[in-house]
């Protein structure tokens, strides 16, 4: 060795020595949070992209922060999160916003809303658009901390076992659909159904409901419910970019320091834009084998029936909106974006998408 580097290696053999000297007390220190879900642990798209969190505050925080996942009812039960983090049970919650419209109204614009936005426009709205801001406001009074944390992109339509070729065709119609959306169609004369995703495909099997929506082909084809229904529907006009969400106990998360902070931050906002890309590829997948392998008939809703659906879902989301100030402040907001980001992307993705399908 040369005179240098022995100098060198001694200087890094007293800094090692002066680490080893403070490591017991960072040991100590370990920071063990809990991420309880809404998802069944491990749940394709959903429940994977809360396991990624985790792993990325994990890894980014080199071990500083330890967060463990929890699939629904492991701690507490699906629909339990969001007063579990409040009162500080769990640090962590990972689900989707409009599951806590008796909490808040004004939550179900922060997950979708029928003929809302897409991914990219949800994005655009919240992170540029004033919409994180009043996600805040309207999480502030439960302690809250929210975050995107991941979108499916737009939704299919959903499985059905006769063609829809009319308003009429609605009428009657049973259908599992949760949310505003439920409303749209019960507004068409049709009856939703809720049912959680496990009890889906038996009801559509036994002729419990004559139709379902779920999410997309990568989530619809592991559930099987192309055994259960023959026509599958686009677009998914109750769902168009259905954003899941990442909240944090705001005690807890100003208990950190400044950078681990930063580390949360930084993990949920990337958690957002890698559940999007992975529902896109594998989507893109799941479609070609359903339609090339299980020879499912994929199908168009008129447009004569998008437009009634269009009709009804502004009437009752403009009627949510009416019924307290928070939700018609973020429903303003939301709506103005929309309307300017119709204009542009009328120009800019569907003129180009429409432009790539000539060919
Ligand atoms: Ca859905």
């Amino acid at each position: 060795m040369k005179r240098r580097d022995l100098i060198k290696a001694a200087g890094l053999a007293a800094a090692a020595g002066a680490a080893a000297a403070t490591a017991p007390a960072h040991a100590a220190k370990k920071i063990r949070w809990k991420m309880v879900t809404t998802w069944p642990k491990n749940f394709p798209g959903l429940g994977t992209g809360a396991n990624h969190l985790a792993e990325l505050i994990n890894e980014m925080s080199a071990g500083r922060i330890d967060v463990k996942v929890y699939g629904a009812k492991e701690l507490v039960g699906a629909l339990e999160i969001f007063d579990a983090v409040s009162q500080g049970t769990a640090e962590m919650g990972h689900g989707a916003s409009y599951y806590w419209k008796g909490k808040s109204r004004a939550a179900q614009f922060f997950a979708a809303v029928p003929f809302g936005l897409t991914a990219q426009e949800m994005n655009g709205w919240l992170y540029h658009g004033g919409g994180m801001e009043l996600w805040e406001e309207t999480y502030a009074p439960f302690g809250l901390v929210p975050g995107a944390a991941g979108n499916t992109g737009v939704q299919m339509g959903g499985w059905f076992n006769k063609e829809i070729n009319s308003v009429a065709d609605l009428e009657g119609l049973k259908m599992r659909m949760p949310g505003l959306g439920g409303e749209v169609l019960r507004r068409a004369g049709g009856t939703p159904v809720l049912l959680p995703g496990g009890e889906i495909f038996p009801a559509l099997q036994s002729g419990a409901i004559d139709a379902t929506e779920w999410v997309g082909p990568y989530n619809d084809m592991a559930f099987g419910l192309h055994k259960a229904a023959k026509y599958y529907y686009y677009p998914g006009w109750h769902e168009p970019g259905t954003t899941l969400e990442c909240f944090v106990n705001k005690e807890a998360l100003e208990a950190l320091p400044k950078d681990l902070q930063m580390i949360v931050r930084s993990a949920i906002k990337i958690a957002n834009q890698d559940m999007l890309a992975d529902f896109t590829a594998k989507n893109n997948k799941a479609l070609e084998q359903l339609v090339t392998q299980h020879g499912v008939e994929l199908r168009k809703f008129p447009d004569e029936v998008l437009q009634k659906l269009r009709m009804l879902s502004d009437a009752v989301v403009r009627e949510e909106a009416d019924k307290d100030p928070m939700t018609k402040k973020v429903y303003e907001s939301f709506v103005q974006f929309r309307d300017q980001a119709t204009k542009w992307h009328a120009v800019s993705e569907q003129a180009y998408l429409n432009g790539r399908n000539l060919g």
